[in-house]
């Protein structure tokens, strides 16, 4: 059996699909392609149009290398839709037509209740009393659900009571754990280790690479789908941060200073060394409170502070983390247990000292350092700036075969950034377009009067001109802003100026919920930034018209951007311009998300074609008509509408 059967007219997807059946080349050239590789154990590159069918794609040769080879593959999504789509959709479907094999969907262990911290948390009185009735249906819960899972639950518990009774790596003990009969987590350990496929996200998997492989059962191969979004998950993974509230963290599983209740008081030898670390824990919050207050100062104008000396703030917090981990690690302790959890504890203070320490002396080269506020939460940062040599080393070095795929990696059809930016140095390369006919299902139309952006009027004309673009549109418009400032200014004149619209504003309830509204609303208009450009999916009428407010720049004013740029000779054509490429065809992409949908999208940005680099832009998209007369856009609505 080989991919390009199965695939081929008379396959059988196509005697599965029967009516539902569209013979697309792209899809097979891509199914090809991954055999390839699983084949020759080489790494690929697949940048496939909306519409390409890429799950499918990607998903039946990794089951038939699988399977054939007795061998196990991951996929990772970056967005829970996608993963969802795969576990719920794609490969149910697949087992049909494939016949027998095994996937399993794996999340991360804090997902699951952990049943011997639920036993601790009830029986050692952990809680607090305003969380007595959560604890009781999550105690109802706890005996019924068959997964343990959190996603399970009906109504979600606090997350602070969800944190005490969850699954945590370091205090998992796994089967020296006397609950490990019933465990849910080992369990679900158990399946994976069974499956030819894991569904996870990228989360996970750099989770997984940044332990050494203790989150994944061990595999060959790995597809990254969406993966233009695998750089900044990697670099979360491989950096230093600390912050008060995990000091607090920390502080309370030894000694919450509500209930005086902790490891601490259920250690069975109570002696005079227990007495001694309990006021090591009391003095540690004083000390990490003022270590911490000692940053107010330089985030009170500024929430993110990037940081360039040594030193900021004088270090009184490694020093009695450290104290702390040796002092734990010297307790008596009864059984087995007891020392498993008391070294867990040791090991975070000691991690913590760390982090303070390498974000104070500044002492990774390579890396970039910041101080941020939000709200009481202070977090110090030390962040690489690249991670293409982790990632040369420790991802493309030990696996056979990686698979990059999503609609958008290329900028101005060349794979070179994202290979320089990721450390890919050898790979297929592959460029897929969309089969969606863009010329008739889709317009541009470029505003021709908004280049100046700094000009004092600026945000007037940029008002005016989106009004027009709504009044024609009167709806199913979703606005995509670069900045939560401008779109704030502009719901807020819009609800003045045109109150017949509905307008659903990000920030205003969960992403998801606005999303649900929008579609069931015809006047909607979703005005959202960040997020907005890429996670969502709205086929069919609801969505007719993408407003891109801005081309989207990534601004310096990010340490870890900043940082990137200063490496680069001409850091605008080498950084930002690809980036800023590849994120507008996000956003364009939006727009047409199957074959029978129609609609325009919208620049209110001059430069586009007034600047020599709004080149790389335009010919990063589809081939469609461009108009920069409103007049014209006019007509295609219209001739929507009669539609
Ligand atoms: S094995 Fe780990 S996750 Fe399972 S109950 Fe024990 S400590 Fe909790």
């Amino acid at each position: 059996m080989n991919a390009f059967k199965i695939f081929s007219e008379n396959g059988m997807i196509a005697l599965s699909m029967r009516d539902n059946y569209e013979h697309r080349p792209q899809q097979i050239e891509m199914a090809a392609a991954v055999e390839r590789a699983l084949d020759t154990k080489t790494h690929l590159l697949v940048e496939a149009g909306t519409g390409v069918g890429k799950s499918l794609a990607y998903l039946v040769p990794l089951i038939l290398w699988a399977r054939d080879t007795n061998q196990r593959a991951v996929v990772a999504t970056h967005t829970k839709a996608l993963q969802q789509q795969l576990v719920d959709k794609d490969l149910p479907f697949l087992k049909r037509v494939l016949g027998d094999f095994r996937y399993a969907l794996a999340v991360g262990g804090e997902n699951y209740l952990c049943l011997r911290r639920f036993d601790q948390l009830r029986m050692g009185d952990l809680y607090e009393q305003n969380e007595v009735e959560h604890l009781n249906r999550l105690f109802a819960w706890s005996a019924m659900t068959r997964t343990g899972l959190r996603s399970d639950l009906q109504a979600e518990p606090p997350a602070s009571l969800w944190a005490k009774a969850c699954r945590q790596a370091d205090l998992c003990f796994g089967k020296d754990c006397s609950f490990h009969r019933d465990c849910f987590y080992l369990r679900a350990k158990a399946i994976e280790q069974q499956a030819h496929l894991i569904v996870a996200n990228h989360h996970l998997f750099f989770a997984d690479m940044a332990t050494g492989g203790n989150v994944l059962p061990f595999h060959k191969a790995v597809v990254f789908d969406e993966a233009h979004q695998v750089e900044e998950v990697a670099t979360d993974y491989l950096g230093f941060d600390v912050t008060n509230f995990s000091v607090r963290y920390l502080l309370d599983g030894l000694l919450s200073q509500r209930t005086r209740k902790g490891l601490l008081t259920r250690l069975t030898v109570q002696d005079h060394e227990v007495l001694v670390i309990r006021g090591m824990v009391d003095g540690l919050r004083v000390v990490s409170d003022n270590f911490f207050l000692n940053l107010h100062p330089f985030l009170q104008k500024e929430p993110v502070l990037r940081v360039r000396k040594r030193n900021l703030v004088p270090d009184i917090l490694s020093e009695p983390l450290l104290e702390l981990q040796d002092a734990l690690l010297a307790v008596s302790v009864e059984n087995h247990e007891e020392e498993l959890e008391v070294k867990a504890f040791a090991a975070r203070a000691g991690a913590m000292a760390l982090s303070v320490r390498v974000n104070l002396e500044q002492s990774e080269e390579g890396f970039v350092y910041w101080a941020e506020r939000e709200n009481q939460r202070y977090r110090l940062v030390a962040s690489p700036i690249d991670v293409a040599d982790t990632l040369r080393e420790d991802l493309f070095g030990k696996l056979e075969t990686v698979v990059l795929t999503s609609a958008t990696l290329s900028a101005a059809a060349s794979f070179s950034y994202i290979k320089g930016r990721l450390g890919l140095d050898a790979a297929t390369e592959l460029l897929l377009d969309s089969p969606f006919d863009f010329q008739n299902q889709a317009m541009l139309y470029i505003a021709s009067n908004l280049e100046d952006q700094k000009a004092e009027d600026f945000q007037e004309k940029f008002d005016h001109e989106l009004r027009s673009v709504l009044s024609v549109t009167q709806g199913r418009t979703l606005v995509l802003f670069t900045s939560y400032g401008q779109l704030r200014k502009s719901a807020e004149r819009l609800r003045k100026e045109m109150p017949d619209l509905a307008l659903l504003c990000q920030g205003e309830m969960p992403a998801y919920r606005l999303v649900e509204q929008f579609k069931g609303i015809p006047n909607a208009v979703l005005l959202g930034t960040a997020s907005f450009w890429q996670g969502i999916d709205i086929p069919g009428d609801a969505l007719q018209c993408v407003v891109i407010a801005k081309l989207p720049f990534a601004v310096p004013d990010d340490p870890i951007v900043e940082a990137r740029m200063e490496r680069l000779k001409n850091p605008f054509f080498e950084f930002q311009v690809p980036q800023a490429t590849l994120l507008f065809r996000q956003g364009f992409g939006r727009l047409i998300r199957t074959k029978t949908d129609r609609g325009a999208v919208v620049v209110l940005d001059s430069r586009i074609t007034t600047k020599s680099y709004g080149k790389w832009f335009l010919r990063s998209i589809p081939k469609c008509g461009i108009t920069d007369k409103i007049e014209e856009f006019r007509k295609f609505f219209e001739g929507l509408r009669e539609k």
